[in-house]
């Protein structure tokens, strides 16, 4: 990637990215360097990250510090953090293009102050976006908070999480448990086709979570019409392929 230029004071370097823009306090913790951290969360779905989130967002801006909000593919389908409990701010989305040091960048050339980020959805960042944070984080003391799955229904790293975990200075799992039907933690995200659980297809298939609700439709449903939902299962019950006391699924017999 291409690295930021300089300090935007720098006259001696003109910067093309970040040059004629004055920098509201970022500016001034340049010159007295605080260190900033990129900071990780992960967990299962519904283990209350977008949340935590929103916590962390509340918690900040009550310290007067000023942040910019970005996610991807929320569940709410517009540009907003939205958590399962209700609260929601509106935030930035993300594509899979997007530069993040322009979109800070912009903030600042209309004033604004950008003191910390809160990336919500951040599995699905690219390698690029990370390093992109990490710049921010390094060369221009914007603290970002990062919260996402760790891994996808193959139970493998999505990519901006194992970027994460390589870069971030925390990495923290989100200590709200969600538990498998079973009782025991639930740490694994299962992606339930027909009712049936699948370990291929495509990575990313935005869809609802929870158990099916009979007659309710639950989920999204996939180009041929199949309703597909995601839970979370321990990883005996995930590797099983086990979705409840009653098992279900392909290769099981139908009891009469
Ligand atoms: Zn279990």
């Amino acid at each position: 990637m291409t690295p930021l230029p300089g300090p935007a004071g720098d006259a001696s370097r003109p910067d093309p990215l970040l040059g004629p823009v004055s920098v509201p306090v970022a500016g001034d913790r340049r010159r007295h360097p605080a260190p900033a951290h990129l900071v990780f969360f992960h967990g299962p779905m519904d283990c209350g990250k977008s949340t935590l989130a929103l916590q962390v967002d509340h918690n900040q801006s009550r310290q007067g510090r000023h942040g910019l909000l970005l996610t991807q593919g929320d569940r709410s389908g517009a540009p907003q953090i939205s958590s399962r409990v209700g609260l929601r701010r509106d935030a930035v989305e993300l594509a899979e293009d997007t530069d993040v040091r322009l979109l800070v960048r912009d903030r600042w050339a209309t004033g604004h102050r950008v003191d910390y980020l809160i990336v919500d959805e951040a599995q699905f960042l690219t390698g690029a976006q990370v390093e992109q944070l990490a710049e921010l984080v390094d060369e221009f003391h914007v603290d970002v908070y990062a919260f996402g799955l760790s891994t996808d229904f193959r139970t493998r790293l999505f990519t901006g999480s194992a970027r994460l975990f390589e870069l971030a200075d925390d990495v923290q799992r989100v200590q709200v448990e969600v538990l498998c039907w079973c009782g025991l933690p639930g740490l694994l995200n299962a992606r339930v086709v027909g009712g049936a659980m699948v370990r291929e297809g495509a990575t990313v298939v935005v869809a609802d979570t929870g158990p099916a609700e009979p007659g309710h439709g639950a989920g999204a449903a996939a180009d041929d019409g199949v309703p597909v939902r995601y839970q979370v299962l321990c990883r005996r019950h995930h590797a099983r392929g086990q979705l409840g006391p009653t098992p279900t699924g392909p290769g099981q017999l139908a009891l009469p």
